[in-house]
């Protein structure tokens, strides 16, 4: 979910391992087929066994055992099955014709990189949580995506009509906070206001219930309170450069009066919207992702602009990275359409089979990449064991800050700009709980958590797209959605270094660490609503996306580079018969620039051939 950068400040002038199943999930869940990948539960996302081998041989620089080479010469080998992947097997089907011989080797045990589902069956039910990216900004894409939507048969206008969805702003309370007792001393549900959201949500008339010292809410109270331009005295020029080169804590604290109690509040408000502290923003980026001050700077925050009308599959962007590989493998499934892919089951037996001319192998971490003889060398580890697939051209569409140890001979300067793009982690905790109950009693579909792991919590009902149907006010099993990132230690100070750290934690934690997270917020939060956590958690799926949101450039932490001169620019030039694709290349974490660049990627292999 990338909601961020809304208009609001125009006037402004810029713009371990999981062994254990939590007690209930033992209890209840039902039998499930556990080699389907979609319904495996505990910790996915960069599940165990998928990175470990990147990280030897890559990242630790152990020497890969020697290869065994495959027979067959392909005529291109992707590096990564994500939706940029998957878009370049199809760009190339059409440039190239469709019976040239495509390998595309991905490190996960399912296809679609962050684009993946998470499937519960309950009830004779199947409930249908999002893994990774969430929605499709149709407002953004260009004729290409566009085209690519049109011929798989999305048609946005209808996803649209059939969703209520809102991110958890759909009860009766549409906004609400949920303060916990561990951090605050107290379990608190304020319904009606929140930290980040429209005017009208503003949480000054809230303030005496919060669960904080009477110091912060005075402060927060007058902060709130004032209508005034404080940046008057400065020419349009230095008031913008005041907006881009100061940090949004910076600011509460100078122009907002705000200690570090009340400023703690915030830190984790664009968790989801940028994977990021709100400290590491500067004041222009935290205005424009809706945090508040508005009135510090003369201006008057909108009430409009809330809405974030963007279209849903009830598996995110799952869907379309299924659509293109049932275009591309016709055999995984029968009589795909858009209008059923999201209970359209998959056949991950045909996947990768001799005779089709495009094959999926997944659990295959690329370890090196080198170009002889006018053919690329993709070496790969499988099953811990190493091969070698040789192929005339290699779109690489892995995220970039591998391909230094990956593509060793590439110069110098386009190395440093790959491992300039370190991204955003993220983690996406599905959970399936017994009943929604709990929430409609309190009058909430979602909250935000100031002082919790994961920033917030909705309810994913109300997305009846792809074929599949959860109505808003189903009061039976639902999923909710924990989302976030993981808060760094205070010692990480530089950018890289914090979200270094915050990888690490994601990928350091076990999963009873995430599930008793789950239990503590799901028991304080609907506790008193008679939620039960023993009975009604059935299942926790725990998406960690320790490489997440594609780099994208910060007025506090990046320079502005002369056009054609920012890293990722410098990072995707074509190598020989290697080119680069992936959301990195466009530094802009979305699925439709995912798109954009596998289009690039393989015009600039077809320019090659002419
Ligand atoms: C939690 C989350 C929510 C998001 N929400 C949205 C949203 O709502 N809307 C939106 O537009 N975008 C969203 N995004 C952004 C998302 O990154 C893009 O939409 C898109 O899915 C990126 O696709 P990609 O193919 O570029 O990269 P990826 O999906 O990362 O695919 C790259 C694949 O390459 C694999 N790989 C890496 N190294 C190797 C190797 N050495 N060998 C083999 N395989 C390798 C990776 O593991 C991965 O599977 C979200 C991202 C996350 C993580």
């Amino acid at each position: 979910m990338r909601i961020h950068r809304r208009d609001l400040i125009h006037g402004a002038g810029l713009l371990g391992f999981g062994l254990s199943l939590p007690r209930s999930q033992k209890a209840a869940a039902e039998p499930i087929e556990a080699s389907y990948p979609p319904t495996r539960t505990q910790l996915r996302g960069s599940h165990p066994g998928s990175f470990e081998a990147a990280h030897a041989y890559t990242r630790d620089q152990l020497p890969p055992p020697k290869p065994r080479r495959l027979p067959e010469i392909f005529d291109l080998v992707v590096v990564g099955a994500g939706i940029s992947g998957l878009a370049a097997a199809y760009y190339y089907q059409r440039q190239f014709g469709p019976d040239k011989k495509i390998l595309i080797l991905d490190n996960h045990d399912d296809f679609g990189g962050h684009a993946k589902r998470n499937e519960f069956h309950q009830g004779g039910r199947m409930h249908l949580g999002i893994g990774g990216t969430h929605n499709l900004e149709y407002w953004q894409f260009n004729p290409v995506v566009t085209d690519l939507m049109n011929d798989l048969g999305v048609d946005i206008k209808t996803l649209r009509a059939q969703s209520t969805f809102d991110y958890g702003r759909t009860g009766k309370s549409p906004y609400a906070l949920w303060f916990d007792a561990e951090t605050f001393g107290r379990d608190q549900l304020i319904t009606g206001c929140s930290l980040k959201g429209p005017p009208s949500t503003s949480p000054l008339l809230f303030l005496d219930q919060f669960p904080i010292s009477d110091t912060a809410k005075a402060q927060l109270k007058r902060f709130y309170t004032l209508q005034q331009d404080l940046l008057a005295d400065l020419a349009p020029e230095a008031r913008t450069h005041y907006l881009r080169t100061t940090g949004y804590f910076d600011f509460l604290r100078d122009l907002g009066g705000l200690g570090a109690e009340a400023r703690q509040l915030f830190s984790k408000s664009c968790h989801g919207s940028w994977g990021l502290e709100a400290h590491c923003l500067s004041v222009a980026e935290a205005l424009g992702d809706g945090l508040p001050g508005l009135n510090l700077i003369g201006e008057t925050p909108s009430e409009s602009g809330w809405d974030y009308p963007a279209a849903f599959f009830p598996d995110g962007n799952a869907s379309i990275a299924r659509l293109l590989v049932s275009r591309l493998i016709p055999a995984v499934a029968k009589d795909v359409t858009a209008t059923s892919i999201a209970t359209q089951a998959f056949d991950y037996g045909a996947l990768d089979q001799a005779a089709q001319s495009v094959r999926i192998r997944l659990s295959s971490t690329v370890v090196r990449v080198n170009q002889s003889g006018g053919l690329v060398g993709v070496r790969y580890l499988k099953g811990g064991q190493a091969f070698e697939a040789k192929a005339r051209h290699t779109v690489m569409a892995c995220y970039h800050s591998i391909l230094p140890y990956i593509c060793p001979d590439l110069p110098a300067e386009q190395k440093a700009a790959q491992a300039y793009q370190v991204k955003y982690p993220l983690v996406l905790t599905n959970v399936l709980i017994r009943s929604k109950k709990p929430f409609d009693q309190l009058g909430i579909h979602g909250v935000s958590c100031p002082g919790r792991m994961h920033a917030s919590l909705f309810l994913m009902n109300g997305i009846n797209t792809g074929g599949y149907e959860h109505a808003l006010n189903d009061p039976g099993a639902a999923v909710v959605a924990f989302w976030g990132s993981l808060s760094p230690p205070a010692s990480a100070l530089d950018l890289r270094a914090q979200l270094r750290a915050s990888r690490e934690q994601m990928l350091a934690l076990p999963f009873e660490a995430y599930e008793s997270e789950v239990r503590l917020v799901l028991g304080g939060l609907l506790g008193d609503a008679g939620f039960n956590v023993d009975r009604d958690i059935l299942a926790i799926t725990v998406n960690r996306w320790p490489h997440g949101y594609a780099h994208e450039y910060l007025d506090l932490w990046d320079e502005d580079f002369a056009p054609g001169q920012a890293p990722h620019e410098l990072a995707r030039a074509r190598f020989g018969n290697l080119t680069f694709a992936n959301s990195d290349a466009g530094a802009s974490a979305y699925t439709h620039t995912a798109i954009e660049e596998a289009f690039r990627a393989v015009n600039e292999l077809r320019d090659l051939r002419s």
